[in-house]
């Protein structure tokens, strides 16, 4: 698939009063644009200035004169992965601040002409459950015919209020909704393959029958669920882009860092939504 990037170059935008100072107070595209001069930075080590510092941000503004904001197009589809109850607080599996992202998805899900939604759905007999591992603790690791499994607790199991999507997610405009995860003796982080990187859920025949070219992935978890599906997405020839404010992390002994860097290394964009 070819690549490109549909971007817009938008003019230098007045300095706010106070920008800096207050986050709240700067505007979307101050925002967009603090992000990437910020990786930027601190990619060069140059961190040594607060980022919400009013020098920092000056800096920012004098030698950035363009923002970048991307186009939404019909042949977009924007992926929510696993806004289930059971991976936000006080859920079987929470992920730490993970219903955070059910008003900036739901902000998204007006923008895209199409959205897709998954959900963890697992039998009570689930070889990923450490209950069914006689001696094991959640997250714990056995090994089982594709390799090494983290064990977690019994979550999302089929039918229950755990594996329903978070209430006040908007779910109406779906198209479609996938469930992944329910064979007993295999887990399935990826929305695209289970656990032994072979088996496919579908989504790939499914994305490519309606023509989408470009992924925007969203939910819970940044470091397994999300991650591993942007890299399936990638492998599969789309273009992928994760907008991490719309997803948080479990962060497992450096699973995030390490997730981060497979997704760099496949080719996958991490986006703010301010960016949209
Ligand atoms: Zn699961």
């Amino acid at each position: 698939m070819g690549y490109s990037m549909r971007f817009t170059a938008v003019e230098r935008q007045p300095l706010p009063p106070f920008w800096g100072s207050n986050p709240a107070s700067r505007t979307s595209k101050s925002a967009v644009r603090q992000e990437i001069l910020a990786e930027s930075i601190s990619c060069l080590g140059l961190g040594l200035i607060g980022r919400n510092s009013l020098p920092f941000n000056f800096i920012l503004w004098t030698l950035h004169p363009y923002h970048i904001v991307m186009h939404i197009e019909s042949t977009d589809c924007l992926i929510v992965i696993d806004v289930q109850n059971d991976f936000c607080p006080g859920g079987a599996l929470e992920v730490p601040h993970g219903d955070e992202v059910v008003p900036v998805i739901n902000s998204l899900l007006g923008k895209f002409a199409h959205e897709v939604m998954t959900q963890d759905w697992h039998p009570a007999d689930h070889f990923s459950f450490a209950s069914n591992h006689p001696g094991k603790s959640p997250f714990e690791t056995t090994e089982l015919d594709y390799g090494e499994q983290v064990l977690w607790p019994d979550h999302c199991v089929q039918g229950s209020y755990g594996a329903e999507f978070h209430p006040e997610l908007k779910t109406t405009g779906a198209e479609m909704s996938l469930r992944k995860g329910y064979m007993k003796n295999i887990d399935s982080y990826s929305a695209f393959y289970e656990n032994d990187r072979k088996t496919p859920t579908g989504l790939t025949g499914y994305l490519n029958s309606r023509g989408f070219q470009r992924v925007f992935l969203t939910g819970l978890a940044t470091d397994f669920c999300v991650g591993y599906s942007a890299i399936d997405a990638a492998r599969e020839g789309f273009e992928v882009y994760v907008i991490e404010d719309a997803c948080r992390a479990i962060d497992l002994d450096g699973s995030l860092d390490r997730s981060k860097q497979d997704m760099h290394n496949a080719g996958v964009h991490m986006i703010d939504s301010t960016a949209l």
